[in-house]
């Protein structure tokens, strides 16, 4: 495809996603995912990572019927708890949540170079190993997708808090959806509750947030819900490449930013 093409096709998914996050703005959840599968052909994939978020999207995808794939990075490195959780979610809603595998020689050459726990040595290195167990394998989840959904939340940390509800991703390509984005803790601490959603037991030991293993840790009372990711890195290098942009931070996209 020519520059000229590409750039066409930018600005025309530009486009869609600013008219998808006017039409999403006023709906609920369930509504945008069904808005969402009603309007747009092709597949839309959600990913999860079995946070409280996530697996209140998993009950609203099941909720609603609508056709939407769930998949999963298993890094290698997830709590015992997660995969436990993703079992029992699978069980209870009777469907299966596809893995995502980072790349077996990518995998060796990794732990050769910097050994089992290499992500402590710095942050370039912290950024190889999210690339190889996550970005790289999220890559080839959204290939073909025509819409990604995301169970970010604006109250998780303060680079999310002005995310849309829909946006057009330049680092992935394609439009990214949010529908969470605006709901509260509360509201969702509650959406759990009423429906008695599977969740991870290690949030009410602390965690908030939750990755993998080596990289996660509980938070204090009152700190940011992110503050127990990669916890010996500055606040602003903490994102794990799935959700930032061409500049590394989490943030929209202009047209201008988004060109090739
Ligand atoms: Fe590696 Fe930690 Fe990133 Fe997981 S969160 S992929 S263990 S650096």
């Amino acid at each position: 495809m020519s520059e000229r093409a590409m750039s066409e096709t930018v600005t025309d998914a530009i486009g869609e996603a600013a008219a998808l996050n006017a039409a999403l703005a006023g709906l609920s959840p369930s509504e945008r995912l069904i808005y969402l599968r009603a309007a747009v052909p092709g597949r839309i994939v959600f990913t999860t990572s079995f946070g409280l978020e996530d697996q209140a999207l998993t009950h609203l995808v099941a909720e609603t019927g609508a056709d939407i794939e769930i998949v999963t990075l298993d890094t290698g490195r997830l709590f015992t708890e997660t995969y436990a959780l993703w079992s029992e979610t699978e069980m209870r809603y009777a469907r299966r949540i596809r893995a995502a595998y980072p790349e077996r020689e990518a995998l060796e050459a990794l732990v050769d170079d910097q050994g089992i726990d290499g992500m402590y040595l710095s942050v370039d290195a912290r950024k190889a190993c999210c690339g190889v167990r996550k970005v790289a394998p999220l890559k080839r989840a959204l290939a073909g997708a025509a819409v990604w959904i995301t169970g970010l939340r604006g109250g998780q940390s303060a680079g999310r808090s002005a995310l849309p509800v829909a946006d057009f991703d330049a680092g992935f390509g394609l439009i990214k959806v949010n529908p969470l984005i605006d709901m509260s803790r509360e509201a969702l601490a509650d959406l759990v509750a009423a429906h008695a959603i599977p969740v991870n037991p290690l949030h009410a030991k602390g965690f908030p947030s939750i990755g993998c293993a080596p990289c996660t840790r509980a938070v204090a009372p009152g700190e940011d819900e992110r503050a127990g990711r990669w916890w010996w890195e500055n606040v602003d290098q903490k994102e794990c490449g799935l959700h930032v942009g061409p500049d590394g931070k989490v943030s929209r996209q202009t047209a201008a930013e988004a060109r090739p």
